[in-house]
């Protein structure tokens, strides 16, 4: 774990970056620092890895003072990424995430056959591995970034706003990456953001912070969209708190899909709304009216409007399923990206409202 006691920093000239900061970012947990520009993260980031020495208070990694640690001994158990990867321009994909290891004595051979490994697990291939940073997407660099980060097995990962210079599809690609990837590590991580969702999308903790340095609220993310401390904290989440919240609710065991027979393109629909499915079982949408029974399905007859819920996901994709639907019924997915059925948009709403029923 992180510890933060009663930390401060004021700048040589007067600035009060950090004041009076308290926090544990737990052991094997992510941990995410929060709020608006200037309000002190990077700094509270970097007083983690001595980048930054505090004014005030003890930053305490496992249980040894950052203070009356070596700095260069320190810095070994803590891989770092920045916004914009950072990368060595001179050197290779392969290289920047070799080259840790190497310093610390590995030999070429080594280094470069752990690099490759590291480089498959961020989702790059041979051919990432040998271009030189700038023949790199952003997207691609900053996987190169986190494999450099990672390539000394260190138990601790600060991260600075890691998928921020990317767009936001890349972004989504790169956050769900991260999270199956720590999922198997489970280090130690505090990243920064300024993104609220993406905080509350990666956070197991996350701390929002205000100007001056000051710790508003440390929670879950559940506990924030829920109880959020004071009103600064709850402008700063936004609006949809509600509907937000429904993803930590999981409705497979509370509400059951109903089975209608689809309709696979080209065949004939049983009713004039049906589930058309391609070849693979896949869902595609349904049925527009204007076609009607007992004409054959054509691409151009499936209405597509309406999103796809998993059986595995929240309330808030159920309901979304349901809201975008033509039909006012959600289309249910298996994992494996079969259809498997409806929930109508009223047990949806049935199943949210037991949400607010006084816990017994
Ligand atoms: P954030 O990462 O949340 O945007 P920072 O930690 O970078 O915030 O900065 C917090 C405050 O400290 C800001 O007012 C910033 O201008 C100031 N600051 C950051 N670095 C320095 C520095 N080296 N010298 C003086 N002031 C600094
Ligand atoms: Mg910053």
């Amino acid at each position: 774990m992180i510890t933060f006691e009663d930390v401060s920093k004021q700048y040589p000239d007067g600035t009060v970056a950090v004041s009076g900061l308290n926090f544990v970012a737990p052991s094997g947990k992510l941990t995410v620092l929060v709020g608006p520009s200037g309000c002190g993260k990077t700094t509270t980031m970097r007083m983690i890895n001595r980048l930054v020495d505090p004014t005030g208070g003890r930053v305490l990694v496992g249980d040894q003072d950052t203070q009356t640690t070596d700095r260069v001994a320190l810095r070994r158990r803590i891989g770092y990424v920045i916004q914009g990867a950072g990368l060595f321009p001179h050197r290779t994909a392969l290289d920047n995430v070799a080259a840790f290891p190497r310093l610390l004595g590995a030999s070429k051979k080594a280094a470069r056959e752990s690099a490759m490994e590291l480089l498959t697990r961020v989702g790059l291939t041979e051919r990432h591995a040998r271009r030189y940073p700038w023949q790199l997407s952003g997207g691609q660099q900053q996987r190169v970034g986190v494999a450099r980060a990672l390539a000394t097995d260190p138990p601790f990962l600060l991260m600075d706003e890691p998928f921020s210079a990317v767009d936001p599809i890349v972004r989504n690609q790169l956050q769900d990456e991260f999270l199956r990837l720590q999922q198997e590590l489970s280090k130690t991580i505090v990243m920064v953001t300024h993104d609220i969702d993406e905080a509350l999308k990666l956070g197991d903790y996350v701390a929002v912070m205000r100007e001056g340095g000051h710790l508003a609220q440390f929670a879950t993310p559940e506990e924030l969209l829920t109880r959020p401390a004071d009103q600064f904290v709850a402008d700063f989440i936004g609006n949809g708190r509600g509907y937000r919240s429904l993803q930590f609710h999981r409705w497979a065991h509370v509400i059951d899909t109903e089975w209608e027979e689809p309709v696979p393109v080209g065949g004939i629909p049983g009713r004039d709304d049906s589930v058309v499915v391609d070849v693979g079982g896949k869902p595609l949408g349904w049925v527009r009216s204007s076609g009607g029974a007992g004409t054959a399905v054509g691409v151009a007859d499936i209405d597509v409007s309406g999103t796809v819920a998993r059986e595995s996901s929240s309330l808030r994709e159920l309901f979304d399923a349901a809201l975008s639907s033509p039909t006012g019924r959600a289309l249910i997915a298996g994992d494996d990206g079969r259809y498997k059925g409806t929930v109508r948009l009223a047990a949806v709403s049935a199943a949210m409202e037991t949400l607010k029923a006084p816990v017994a």
